[in-house]
């Protein structure tokens, strides 16, 4: 038995064992094999706490749309926004943004290409500056991501929580100890390959698992409570009321700006309630409400049930009152841009207007 708990052997199997799967699983993702930075990056930054499923599709219309740094760099803030519709964590767009004006401007369209350079640029973290300076340049970094955390974890019997600064340290420098320095590329895009389709979160695959001979979770058990995570997120409950003013046809807009969620998407002009079951009177009585609606006769015609987005920290429960006014809408074109409803589908909204916009029609409560 002596051998089996020796570290070097045991890091040694883990490779050979993991490099043999690799070369025989066959998942064929685009970015897969390419060596070009710039769609590592694209890939990484598109496919980040998204299913490779929901992401794929993205990052095929980015690359076509911008097959070069450059081209990415010269679009309209917009039309990048719209693209990314859909995705969410739109902090990501910004910063992909923010990079490709860097690279493609301070850097003459070239990556950096030390993981030290790469980590410098905007919204590239130590997973992402790690998976491009393997796959473009075969630099000895191994990627730390929440598939690779999940089989250290298992394959060490490692309790220690993924999320604590101590358990990062000791997962990043498990990592390294794990890493395949002569094939970085390829050994890390087996281990997140191993994570997605043979070790996974529910039904990891221990039966046909080439690693189970040496597995400690395996051995103790241990599999389903691997890996541990110190604290489960608190979400917060949000409640947004969104007035959708008609006026011949056109509906006011606005764009959202600081540092709160949906930074750069468009929504109708919001009343947050700080809980649940705010009723007209209430926003009747608020600032925006008469600002906008005080002076003008109008016609409340529906009110839609809450429809619900769920973000990483946040719920919000979005309601939308239809409103017809009967004379122009006073506004402050500073803050408030009119558009058609007709073209609505031009702007970038979050989730929740999108849904409320597909199926609001069928939703509404009419008065
Ligand atoms: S034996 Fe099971 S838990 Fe262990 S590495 Fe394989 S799939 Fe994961």
């Amino acid at each position: 038995m002596g051998h089996i708990d020796d570290p070097a052997e045991k890091f040694a199997f883990f490779r050979s064992a993991l490099s043999e799967w690799g070369a025989a699983v066959d998942r064929p993702l685009p970015w897969k094999g390419v060596r070009d930075p710039y769609v590592i990056w694209l890939s990484e930054i598109l496919l980040q706490q998204t299913r490779a499923a929901q992401g794929l599709p993205y990052f095929l219309r980015f690359r076509e749309r911008f097959p070069t740094v450059a081209s990415l760099a010269a679009a309209p803030d917009d039309e990048v926004m719209k693209l990314w519709e859909g995705l969410g964590y739109y902090a990501r767009a910004k910063n992909l943004l923010k990079t490709a004006r860097i690279v493609a401007g301070e850097m003459s369209g070239q990556f950096p290409d030390t993981y030290e350079g790469l980590l410098a640029l905007p919204g590239v973290g130590a997973y992402t500056a790690a998976a491009i300076a393997s796959f473009a340049y075969d630099a000895p970094c191994a990627v730390l991501d929440g598939n690779v955390f999940r089989v250290l974890s298992r394959y060490l019997g490692i309790a220690e929580p993924v999320d604590t600064t101590e358990g990062k340290r000791i997962f990043a420098e498990m990592a390294r100890s794990a890493l395949d320095t002569a094939r970085p590329a390829a050994y890390n895009q087996s281990i997140m390959d191993f994570g997605a389709v043979c070790c996974t979160p529910q039904t990891p695959q221990c039966a046909r698992c080439p690693l189970q001979s040496r597995c400690v979770a395996f051995r103790q058990g241990s599999v389903r409570s691997l890996p541990v995570k110190s604290k489960s997120i608190v979400k917060r409950e949000r409640y947004f009321h969104y007035l959708v003013i008609e006026h011949e046809g056109e509906v006011l807009l606005q764009k959202r700006v600081g540092k709160d969620i949906w930074e750069n998407l468009y929504e109708f002009p919001l009343i947050e309630w700080p809980g649940p079951g705010a009723t007209h009177k209430d926003l009747m009585a608020g600032e925006l409400w008469q600002k906008l609606l005080g002076q003008i006769p109008y016609k409340l015609s529906a009110v839609s049930p809450p429809f619900r987005q769920v973000l990483t920290h946040q719920h919000i429960h979005a309601v939308f009152w239809e409103i017809r006014a009967e004379k122009e809408i006073p506004y402050k074109a500073d803050v408030l841009l009119q558009a058609e409803r007709r073209s609505l589908n031009k702007f970038a909204f979050p989730k929740v207007i999108d849904s409320y916009l597909k199926n609001g029609q069928l939703h509404l409560n009419l008065l």
